[in-house]
């Protein structure tokens, strides 16, 4: 066959060149018969196979065979559908360990109130062998002090040469036992109200009563405005006027403007024209 097509496209070129395009009309339509023919059978020839293989894959897809998978399932979402939930699940989560650390420049927490009393651990020797005053320190739970620091301001105040120990003749020690001669301890307004009845104490003052000394939280932190810039002053102020009073001593006033106010003054409630001060050494009444 194909020693006789090539004779026949050799016939075919020189009637070409003879007699041009139209001239190979008539002798050819026998010829391109045959080739067409030919050409459909090869064509069918050559689909049939891959409409056998797609009949084939559609059998094995509709069976959920393991190589129909792999063709019919494009490999690109593999790679982006899977590690998109893992990212969008640990995404979220990043943050959430900073929102358990308190953000820069937040308050602390004087007002929420856990009602429970936690003692400050640990022992402070007097500094003198006059009248020993055991005391110990108790903060409310869940406030955001430190305790040891708390209690170091408080012992300080106490022993400060300008302090109680040079009126009276006493000696503060400070313990963690149960048996301590004064409880100081620092609580919200909420349980400070309480722990101070019958007084009232509004959320806003401080008191002592019976061997309790309650330095109200909020007051610790904050002080009060004719304070203002002078926190740790106030907190002199505040433990020495409410140990002033487990001393013996009652309220005074402010007797002369622009001097210092009495240690035993109410200077929470206003300065009366006198000047802060929280010492008794230099106006104890
Ligand atoms: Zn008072």
């Amino acid at each position: 066959m194909t020693t006789g097509r090539t004779g026949q496209r050799s016939a075919a070129a020189r009637r070409r060149r003879r007699g041009g395009r139209h001239s190979r009309k008539k002798p050819h339509k026998a010829q391109w018969f045959s080739v067409t023919a030919l050409a459909v059978l090869g064509m069918v020839m050559v689909v049939h196979p891959g409409a056998t293989g797609r009949q084939s894959l559609a059998a094995q897809f509709s069976e959920g065979g393991t190589a129909v998978r792999d063709v019919a399932q494009p490999p690109a979402p593999t790679p982006t559908v899977i590690p998109t939930p893992t990212a969008t699940f640990t995404t979220p989560q990043r943050p959430a360990p900073t929102l358990t650390r308190k953000p820069k420049g937040a308050k602390p927490n004087v007002t929420v109130s856990t009602g429970r009393l936690a003692v400050v651990p640990g022992f402070n020797k007097a500094s003198g062998m006059r009248d020993k005053l055991t005391y110990r320190v108790e903060i409310e739970e869940g406030l955001s002090f430190n305790g040891t620091a708390v209690a170091a301001a408080i012992h300080k105040t106490l022993t400060d040469e300008r302090g109680w120990q040079a009126v009276h003749p006493v000696n503060f020690e400070r313990t963690d036992k149960p048996d301590a001669d004064l409880r100081i301890i620092v609580a919200t307004p909420t349980l400070t109200d309480k722990l101070c009845l019958p007084l009232d104490t509004g959320g806003e003052l401080s008191c002592r009563v019976e061997d309790r000394v309650v330095l109200n939280a909020k007051r610790w932190m904050y002080a009060i405005p004719w304070y203002a810039g002078k926190v740790e002053l106030y907190r002199n102020y505040l433990v020495n006027h409410e140990v002033g009073h487990a001393l013996g001593h009652g309220h005074s006033t402010c007797a002369k403007a622009n001097t210092p106010a009495p240690v035993m003054m109410q200077q929470s409630k206003g300065l009366g024209g006198c000047l802060p001060n929280a010492w008794p050494t230099i106006k104890a009444t």
